[in-house]
């Protein structure tokens, strides 16, 4: 029986019920134990690219700018500067006598070619190591385009995707505060942490418009240079993927004094809760707001709930499994399986914090592990252990759940089916049902992961025996 468990992980894995809760999070991942997550520069470059009007300059070989818009493509309203992908492409000349001078003609040649409204530069591990003064190209730049050029230090070695996320928003930040907000509504937000990876955005904006609340800025899906510079004039900053854009929330109450609200657009409960949090904390300025909001709630429950009862009825007692980058979308998915009758052997995530696992270990029931930071070998023995017969995640997880046979959602990055708001657990819903009860599992077994049960191994005995 082949081990699937580090011993140097075991700290990262709970079985709830099992042992008293206690888990290890926000670590680098461990050195060969192959982990889903992706670099700093691929967690600054999820959080930036939905901002469709900007220029996105990856400075760095090739290779690196391989994320792009066809990987996680978000949707845009209006411009789509954000579809291309743009690299200095360094070469190993470039490595050795520097690249400044090439990426002072990429961000100019690209500027004068595109018109975009500002323009990112993202760092990578090379740029890092050789030195160039990437800021200093910026500022000159911008000198001479008169547009905003912003550094973003997301040199990949420089820790885990957090690292990633935090670059993002210290480079979105330069932004904020350089706008008009004379004409901003007293009663408005921006909408943080939301990618629009299939018009969610879109379905969030309709619900608040129907509250009677404005939204400024979309940060970042559907995002714009302009909204983002007038960020600091909206009353509430709602932050829902909190990993990604906590930071820059965090940054605009302490310059700005704009409060934020954790909230999540996943799921019947958690949406529904979003909106009567804005709702009470408007409720001074507009009586009316928390009635308007359950008259919306309501309308869109009563369409919603009899067509899921069918759903609910088939899917009762069938197995699902979580594996996600940030822990939000984990807890609302844990609800809206419970609402579609259907139990969570298995979640986990990428970059949760100790809080995040806290909250998992409350709203699961006894017997789920959960998992930080996993790697193939981990969710394959958990996928089997636990005979899910669904399992839900992004790309990188997609291939796990076919190879053993077991049906798989995305939730990220290819999605093309809006899974927010009221509609989109009715997406969801038929999504599962299509997978779970799809005829094909008839005609493919499940087959075996490499283990049975999963077990711990010591990574310092593997490193010993390659060094013998
Ligand atoms: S780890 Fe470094 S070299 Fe690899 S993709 Fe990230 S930035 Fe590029």
């Amino acid at each position: 029986m082949t081990n699937t468990i580090f011993a140097e992980r075991k700290d990262q894995v709970h079985r709830k019920g099992e042992e008293p809760f206690q888990m290890a999070c926000d670590k680098e991942s461990l050195a060969g134990a192959v982990s889903q997550r992706a670099c700093v520069f691929c967690g600054s470059r999820v959080v930036l690219y939905p901002i469709t009007d900007a220029l996105h300059l990856v400075h760095g070989p090739i290779g690196c700018a391989a994320y792009t818009w066809d990987i996680r493509g978000a949707l845009s309203s209006g411009p789509e500067l954000h579809r291309h992908s743009y690299s200095t492409d360094l070469q190993e000349s470039d490595v050795i006598f520097g690249g400044e001078d090439k990426l002072y003609r990429a961000l100019t040649q690209l500027i004068e070619r595109i018109n975009p409204k500002a323009a990112f530069v993202y760092s990578t591990c090379i740029v890092g190591i050789i030195g160039d003064d990437l800021s200093g190209v910026c500022k000159k730049v911008e000198r001479e385009k008169g547009i905003p050029v912003i550094p973003v230090e997301s040199e990949g070695f420089k820790g885990n995707k957090r690292a990633g996320y935090n670059a993002a928003c210290r480079a979105m930040f330069q932004l904020v505060g350089t706008g008009p907000i004379d004409d901003i509504s007293p009663l408005s937000v921006n909408i943080l942490g939301d990618f629009n990876l299939a018009g969610e955005i879109w379905i969030v904006r309709e619900y608040f418009e129907r509250m009677g609340v404005k939204v400024v800025a979309n940060i970042t899906g559907d995002g714009r240079v302009d909204d983002l510079r007038r960020a600091h004039g909206a009353a509430l900053n709602l932050v829902q993927c909190s990993g990604s854009t906590i930071d820059l929330a965090k940054m605009m109450k302490d310059e700005y004094k704009i409060p934020f609200l954790r909230v999540s657009y996943f799921g019947v409960e958690d949406m529904a809760d979003s909106l009567y949090k804005v709702a009470d904390f408007f409720k001074d300025l507009d009586p009316e707001i928390m009635e308007r909001t359950k008259a919306l709630v309501r309308d869109e429950l009563s369409e919603l709930y009899p067509k899921l009862k069918e759903y609910r009825k088939a899917l009762k007692g069938k197995k699902a499994a979580i594996y996600v980058g940030g822990a939000f979308k984990a807890f609302s998915l844990v609800k809206a399986f419970r609402l579609l009758g259907m139990t969570v052997e298995l979640v986990g995530s990428q970059t949760g914090t100790e809080e995040d696992y806290k909250e998992l270990h409350e709203i699961t029931d006894p017997g789920t592990i959960i998992v930080d930071d996993s790697n193939p070998l981990e969710l394959s023995s958990f996928l089997e252990e636990k005979d899910v017969d669904i399992f839900v995640g992004g790309v990188k997880e997609r291939p796990i759940a076919y190879k053993l046979g077991v049906g798989f959602c995305d939730h990220n990055h290819e999605r093309k089916e809006a899974l927010e708001g009221f509609v989109g657990m009715l997406n969801f819903a038929k999504e599962v049902y299509s997978t779970v009860m799809s005829p094909v599992w008839r005609f493919t077994p499940r087959k075996q992961a490499i283990s049975s049960k999963p077990q711990e191994m010591d990574v310092c005995h593997e490193r010993k025996a390659i060094k013998n």
